[in-house]
């Protein structure tokens, strides 16, 4: 009877410990202007999370255009002068300079002046005149960016910003520190730019939802494991000029204003998040046809093109793995 009583024990105990949750962690941070939410779950995941909300803000440090000594803070003061940088510093300039040769100058990190002078980087915003603009172009060209090692330079009156890619670049870290932790399971929200790693606890894919640049709720649901999220849309820092137009943060380096191409958000899925983050800017600059054209020309990613005109357009690898919960039609490039 005792003997029975102890099994019956053992099995309770048996059950409990398979169907217990793994531990779950979360943390908030608020670094690169943004809101940044991780979640990690299982044994370690208290310890990634301190290491990476350390990394972010490390990055941030390295990154930062207004931080003056900062990589970025110290290339723009450099007269011309090559600028030792980090090995952080060295790879995401690297990666966006390859994404700008892809997209020909649609992404391009000497945009600062111009995004200066329409006051997207200090709040205060006003429409700056088309003799400005051009003068201000002159001075943005990202061939003119050389790298050699970690030494890097621009030539003088040049500046550099990173916000199109410091985010994706900070969450390929994160996932980095993820899997170094033996985490095999995490979700993390760099201000709408999202990494998943791994699956959900139970073993099925995240559900990651994708901003509706219309203001509605969501435009529908990707399922997916390892792999990041990461959207650009005309709706997201924008103010209304004088003139009663409404004007975003998203460049057009051909113009100087932001872009207006039809397109109203981009969503890029891949495995690399400087690389989504780059390609989303780019593709929302280069419009519809461009970015169909760059996908068909480089591949190597999924995306899902909102346009103004309210049509979903997606590669099919993406459609595959979406949820469309809008009442938009769903069309398939090929
Ligand atoms: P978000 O940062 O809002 O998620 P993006 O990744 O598309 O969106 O980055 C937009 C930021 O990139 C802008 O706030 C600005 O700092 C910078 N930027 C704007 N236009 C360009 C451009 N054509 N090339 C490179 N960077 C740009
Ligand atoms: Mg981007």
């Amino acid at each position: 009877m005792k003997k029975l009583r102890f099994s019956a024990l053992l099995f309770a105990a048996l059950l409990c410990g398979c169907s217990a949750e793994p531990e779950k962690c979360v943390r908030s941070i608020y670094a690169m202007d943004t809101l940044m939410s991780l979640t990690a779950y299982g044994d370690n995941a208290q310890e990634a999370l301190d290491r990476a909300a350390e990394r972010l803000a490390e990055l941030e440090q390295e990154l930062s255009v207004t931080i003056p000594d900062s990589d970025i803070g110290r290339l723009n003061s450099s007269g011309g002068v090559p600028v030792t940088v980090s090995d952080d510093t060295a790879e995401i300039l690297r990666a966006a300079l390859e994404v700008s040769a892809q997209s020909r100058g649609a992404l391009d990190v000497t945009i600062y002046p111009v995004l200066r002078e329409w006051g997207f980087t200090t709040g205060e915003y006003s429409v700056p005149d088309s003799e400005t603009l051009a003068e201000l172009l002159e001075n943005v060209d990202y061939t003119r960016v050389e790298i050699a090692g970690n030494e890097v330079s621009i030539p003088e009156g040049f500046a550099v910003d990173l916000g199109a890619v410091a985010k994706g670049y900070a969450s390929d870290c994160a996932a980095e520190i993820m899997r170094s932790c033996g985490v095999s399971s995490a979700v993390m929200n760099l201000g709408g730019n999202v990494c998943v790693t791994g699956s959900k606890p139970d073993g099925s894919p995240w559900k990651v939802a994708v901003a509706d640049p219309f203001g509605g709720e969501y435009l529908g649901t990707l399922s997916v494991s390892d792999c990041f999220v990461i959207t650009s849309g005309k709706y997201e820092r924008c103010f209304t000029g004088e003139d009663g137009r409404r004007y975003h943060h998203i460049i057009d380096p051909a113009t100087g204003y932001p872009s207006e191409n039809g397109l109203s958000a981009v969503t890029v899925l891949g495995e690399s998040g400087v690389e989504c983050d780059a390609l989303s800017t780019a593709l929302l600059v280069l419009g519809e046809e461009g970015a169909a054209d760059l996908w068909r020309e480089h591949g190597g990613f999924e995306m899902l093109l909102v346009t103004d005109d309210r049509r979903l357009v997606s590669t099919r690898g993406f459609a595959e793995k979406f949820e469309n919960s809008s009442e938009m039609e769903l069309q398939i490039l090929e």
